[in-house]
């Protein structure tokens, strides 16, 4: 992810927020066949690496244990995260991105040959998304299940790639399932805007969600876990934390 923009700052919403909300408390529980309904691939769109295990890791582990194609999307190397950093410039970030994303669908067991890295520049995914709706209209099939951060996430390239997304399925046939990523961290749990439509909770059996913790620790760039670490890691503790609960919330 490559935060900018005002919703975007400081700590957000606190977890235990989240966790004491009883409108998330009150979103109906899914499991993977009622998610995905008749699907027998899975789609999974990130608009930087990071997105599709932040998001969506637990399902991803669930689909490949169920014995579906997972299939994963980067539409950017991410490499605009620490622009001011003098280290992580975008020559460096890009391919260590990458090498991140492999390791993490590795350890969701999804191999390096299914990840499309799509190399569309980071922070300017609006201004080509007939580019990448055009790409997603190739890779996606008749009835996949494609799954995309929300449309309303607070981050241009999240929504921008949700656009994309959108349109490809419906060229297509495909059906689209959105996930929050940035939602969490300014969303208000009292008035949770993507808990308005038909949200579900998919519950992360021990082993998914092993598989995406596994997977969010390859993301050593973002974390902070590498050397030189960045002044300011996009994944702290703080936010890592909305992504190591036993759910995952999809909008389908
Ligand atoms: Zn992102």
């Amino acid at each position: 992810m490559s935060p900018r923009g005002a919703p975007i700052q400081g700590d957000g919403t606190g977890e235990s927020d989240w966790l004491a909300s009883p409108r998330l408390r009150a979103v109906p529980v899914t499991n993977l066949a009622q998610l995905i309904g008749d699907a027998r691939r899975l789609v999974v769109v990130a608009p930087h690496p990071d997105d599709e295990v932040l998001g969506c890791g637990g399902l991803i582990a669930l689909a490949v244990e169920a014995g579906m194609e997972v299939r994963v999307v980067a539409l950017s190397d991410g490499e605009a995260a620490y622009p001011d950093d003098p280290h992580w410039t975008g020559q460096r970030l890009a391919p260590a991105r990458r090498a991140e994303l492999i390791d993490a669908c590795r350890a969701l067991g999804v191999s390096p040959a299914k990840i499309v890295h799509a190399g569309l520049p980071d922070g300017r995914l609006r201004a080509h998304l007939d580019k990448a709706a055009q790409l997603l209209a190739g890779l996606v099939q008749a009835g996949d299940a494609v799954l995309v951060t929300w449309a309303r996430d607070g981050h241009p390239d999240h929504e921008a790639a949700a656009d994309a997304t959108l349109r490809a399925c419906a060229q297509v046939g495909a059906r689209c399932i959105q996930y929050p990523v940035w939602a969490w961290h300014w969303g208000d749990p009292r008035q949770p805007a993507f808990l308005e439509g038909a949200a579900a909770r998919l519950p992360l059996p021990q082993a998914a969600w092993d598989a995406k913790q596994r997977a969010l620790a390859c993301f050593a760039t973002q974390t902070g876990h590498c050397t030189p670490a960045p002044a300011q890691p996009i994944l702290p503790a703080h936010v890592l934390v909305r992504f190591g609960r036993d759910f995952e919330l999809f909008l389908p």
